[in-house]
C-alpha cells in the first residue's frame, strides 16, 4: 500500500512537472540594429540576426529583430528576456527612458561593437555606468585579427573557448578607464599585448583592453566583435555568441 501511494505520488509529480514544461514559454529574444549604420557594421548586424534566428530554432527561444528604434518602449519590452544591441544604441530621450526602466527591474541585455560607442557627444551618462565606466578612447584601422586571452575559462559566457584564440578581423575598440578597474565588472576576454601597436591608420598601442565583460549589478554582456564580414568565421567564438544570449536569458 505504501509503495503504491509512492508510485502514485511520484507519476503525480511527474505529471505536473510535464504540465508545468509545457506552459514554460521559451525565452523572447528582441534584436535591435540600424540599417544606416556604418556598412560594416550592418553586415555584422545583418549576419547576427541570420545566425540568432538559426540558434532559436535549436536552443528553442522565440527570437525577432527590429530596425525599428522605437519599439525600445514598456508594451512592446514586456515579456522580453533579452534585448540585443547589434550595431548602434538608441539616440532618442524616450528609447532611453524605456531602456534603462526595462534594465532596471531585471531586463537582459547583449550589445555588440558600436553599441557601446560613447563619447562626449553621447550625453548618456546612466549608459557610461551601466557599461561599467568605459568610455571609448581609441581603436584600429584597418580590421586586423586579434589574439584574445579567457579571464575566466568556467564562466558561462566563455567556458567554450580556448584559454586564449585568434578572434577574426574586427576593429577593436580601447577605453578609458577600462572597465576592469570597476569592481562590479566582471571581465571575460581580453586583447592580448602581444597584438600590439595594432594597425596602420588608427593604432592601439598599449593598455588593458578588455573586449568581452559583464557589469554584474545588471544582466547583461558586453562583446566588442561586431565591424564587417569575418567575425562570425571562428566557430568558438560564435559559440560564445550562443553561450552568451543563453546565460543572459536564463532566469536568475
Ligand atoms: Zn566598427
Amino acid at each position: 500500500m505504501q509503495r503504491r501511494s509512492f508510485v502514485l505520488a511520484l507519476a503525480a509529480t511527474l505529471a505536473s512537472t510535464a504540465v508545468a514544461a509545457d506552459r514554460a514559454q521559451p525565452p523572447r529574444v528582441l534584436a535591435f540594429y540600424s540599417a544606416h549604420a556604418e556598412g560594416d557594421h550592418v553586415e555584422f548586424a545583418e549576419q547576427a540576426v541570420k545566425f540568432y534566428a538559426a540558434a532559436a530554432t535549436k536552443d528553442r527561444f522565440q527570437f525577432e529583430a527590429t530596425t525599428n528604434w522605437d519599439d525600445l518602449n514598456a508594451e512592446r519590452l514586456a515579456g522580453v528576456q533579452v534585448v540585443l544591441w547589434l550595431n548602434e544604441a538608441p539616440g532618442g530621450a524616450k528609447q532611453r527612458a524605456a531602456f534603462e526602466n526595462y534594465m532596471e527591474h531585471g531586463g537582459g541585455w547583449i550589445g555588440f561593437h558600436g553599441a557601446a560607442y560613447n563619447d562626449g557627444s553621447t550625453h548618456w551618462p546612466w549608459f557610461v555606468r551601466f557599461l561599467g565606466g568605459a568610455v571609448f578612447f581609441g581603436n584600429n584601422w584597418p580590421p586586423l585579427p586579434g589574439w584574445l586571452t579567457v579571464d575566466d575559462a568556467t564562466h558561462p559566457v566563455t567556458r567554450h573557448l580556448p584559454a586564449r584564440f585568434l578572434s577574426p578581423d574586427n576593429e577593436w575598440y580601447s577605453w578609458q578607464p577600462s572597465p576592469r578597474t570597476n569592481p562590479d565588472v566582471k571581465v571575460l576576454a581580453t586583447l592580448e599585448r602581444a597584438n600590439f601597436p595594432l594597425g596602420l591608420k588608427d593604432t592601439i598601442r598599449d593598455g588593458d583592453v578588455p573586449v568581452v565583460w559583464t557589469n554584474t549589478k545588471y544582466r547583461m554582456v558586453y562583446i566588442n566583435m561586431g565591424h564587417g564580414d569575418k567575425i562570425f568565421t571562428e566557430p568558438r567564438q560564435s559559440r560564445m555568441f550562443e553561450d552568451a544570449l543563453l546565460w543572459i536569458a536564463r532566469p536568475r
